[in-house]
């Protein structure tokens, strides 16, 4: 089975196999290269699909290298997780899983080896000195500490490393093109002083690599052959090959940009979404209504409807917005064909079957899927009592309604037809029961005259039932953009993104599955939420609507 169809990244692969050369006989090999710094987003999902599914393609390699060369903010936590995401979408890296930071020792060698090579140097020059003097100038200033020896910069650089300087007092930059249009080759820095300690390696290092100098020396070390990464680095690509091209690199990776995915009314970085979390705007990273994949496992996504997602919007060079609906309408697709359907009620009024004789207990036997007979059958039970959705009742309807009101009939949902016959009211109006009367004859939903009846509406056992919460969660923002140009997100979170429904009757089946996906007829996809659901206390999230609003 095919995980990616064709896309230009594919195209490029293909020409560097036909042509040979470097890539004579090589598997292709790819990486996921998450920074252990937060949760994998959407976004990332769409990352690791290309990585992986582009090995999986070529009968390669793809290995996953947690990219801990900054020392701030990174987590063993993290790296838990990620693991687990990757897995739970069905990707599979074998034994080749690494951390970028084992390769420091490496990376010191090859900064040396491009001091030897008269390609780097230490430079004295604070950051805003630097900025000033690289900055948007036609011709900028160059370092004054540009052209000092090799042996001067050979031994500042060992004393960086030695730990004999504060952080921020000198760095290593490469050696490149001051004049160049392109301004990260306008002598980069390729290694800091931060002395901090690493959730690795400790206090072992006091100078870290920046991101365009050690990302290629990874990939080599790797032999790696396409490095695929998001578009904000076409521009740095010259660098990468700069550093491959003039280090004794093992193997000579070739990067390959695609669009970063974005998400309507979400944010996606992972600042924002600590933010969110850490301040208490959502109930943590694994919230249903996080964009991240655990906040979308809990929802009820399912890795197929998120590698659908992930196929369909395809692999472009032009960054692009994707609406939520579309996300929403993959899930929609995947649960249609795999939830079974059951009944629940939400907003639960009782129905009582005045002429059905007390005590009576009766079994139906329905199918769990109409899509899938070989999903089997399974028995719901009826009797005197039970409960429909207040809003199915009315007792003055409006033109066109076609649910119960008095002196109408509907069939409830693969039981019988009931004739309305009233209700009761609280002292405030609101409607507390609803009565009916049942045709004997209509058993299973048909009757021997074939009369029709308008409405069908879902019903559930009030003598045999499952109380449960529910909740129901829309946008986390109202804002379709919430962090496009100067606005702060945070002033978008809309208020009503969670309601919690806490007296719903679930049909009694789900007792026996309590970790599934189900479709609650007419309401909805739902599914059991991972962490507040028990046998004692059923608590289901809905995960989708079953009205799909997304036009293509
Ligand atoms: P953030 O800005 O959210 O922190 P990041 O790019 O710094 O994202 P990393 O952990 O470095 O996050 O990302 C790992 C990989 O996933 C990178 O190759 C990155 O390009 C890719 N990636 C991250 N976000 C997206 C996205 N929205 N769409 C596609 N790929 C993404
Ligand atoms: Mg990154
Ligand atoms: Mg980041």
């Amino acid at each position: 089975e095919e995980v990616m169809s064709s896309n230009f990244i594919h195209t490029f692969i293909d020409e560097d196999i036909a042509e040979g050369g470097q890539y004579e006989g090589k598997t292709v090999h790819t990486r996921f290269p998450p920074e252990p710094n937060g949760y994998l987003h959407i976004g990332h999902a769409k990352a690791i699909c290309i990585d992986f599914g582009t090995a999986e393609k070529y009968n390669g390699l793809c290995n996953l290298r947690m990219d801990d060369t900054n020392p701030t903010k990174e987590d063993v936590e993290y790296v838990d997780a990620i693991k687990e995401d990757i897995k739970w979408l069905g990707f599979d890296w074998g034994d080749r899983f690494y951390f970028a930071s084992e390769y420091f020792p490496q990376m010191y060698d090859y900064a040396v080896e491009l001091i030897k090579k008269g390609l780097a140097y230490v430079c004295e020059l604070n950051a805003e000195q630097m900025k000033e003097y690289r900055g948007d100038l036609k011709t900028p200033a160059k370092s004054p500490y540009r052209d000092r020896p090799i042996e001067e910069s050979l031994d500042l650089f060992e004393r960086m490393k030695n730990g004999e300087f504060e952080d921020g007092k000198m760095t290593l930059r490469a050696k490149i093109d001051l004049a160049s249009g392109n301004f990260s080759m306008r002598d980069p820095v390729i290694y800091r002083i931060n002395h901090m300690a690493h959730h690795k390696t400790g206090t072992e290092w006091c100078i870290y690599p920046m991101y365009d100098f050690a990302h290629p020396i990874e990939d080599a070390i790797e032999g790696i052959t396409h490095s695929l990464c998001t578009l904000e680095f076409e521009s740095h690509r010259p660098l990468y090959d700069w550093v491959i091209a003039n280090i004794s690199a093992p193997a000579k990776p070739r990067q390959i940009e695609f669009a970063r995915l974005g998400i309507n009314n979400t944010v996606m970085s992972k600042r924002k979404l600590r933010q969110l979390v850490e301040e208490g705007y959502v109930n943590g990273w694994d919230d249903p209504r996080m964009p991240t994949l655990c906040g979308l496992r809990r929802r009820g996504y399912t890795p197929e409807s998120i590698r659908s997602f992930c196929e369909q919007i395809g692999v472009s060079k032009v960054n692009s917005t994707v609406e939520y609906g579309f996300l929403e309408h993959c899930l929609r697709n995947d649960l249609n064909d795999r939830a079974n359907r059951i009944m629940a009620v939400i907003h639960p009024i009782k129905l009582v079957i005045t002429n059905y004789p007390e005590g009576k207990t009766e079994e139906f036997t329905v199918e769990n899927n109409p899509n899938h007979p070989e999903d089997g059958e399974r028995t719901i039970t009826f009797s005197r009592e039970c409960y429909i959705e207040s809003e199915d009742f009315m007792e003055e309807p409006f033109r066109k309604y076609q649910r119960l009101y008095p002196g109408n009939e509907v069939r409830l949902k693969s039981a019988y037809y009931v004739t309305c016959t009233g209700c009761d009211k609280d002292e405030n109006g609101n409607v507390t029961t609803v009565y009916a009367e049942y045709d004997p004859e209509s058993r299973g939903g048909d009757t021997p005259d074939g009369r029709k009846v308008r409405g069908t509406i879902h019903w559930v056992d009030a003598n045999n039932y499952v109380p449960a919460e529910v909740r129901l969660y829309d946008n986390l923002f109202t804002d379709p953009e919430p962090d496009t140009g100067d606005k702060n997100f945070l002033d978008y979170i809309n208020p009503e993104s969670l309601v919690v429904l806490n007296d719903c009757k679930v049909e009694a089946s789900v007792k026996d599955n309590p970790h599934t996906h189900y479709q609650f007829m007419r309401l909805g996809y739902f599914c059991t939420d991972n962490k507040d659901s028990s046998k004692d206390h059923f608590v289901f999230n809905r995960s989708v609507s079953l009205k799909d609003g997304f036009k293509k």
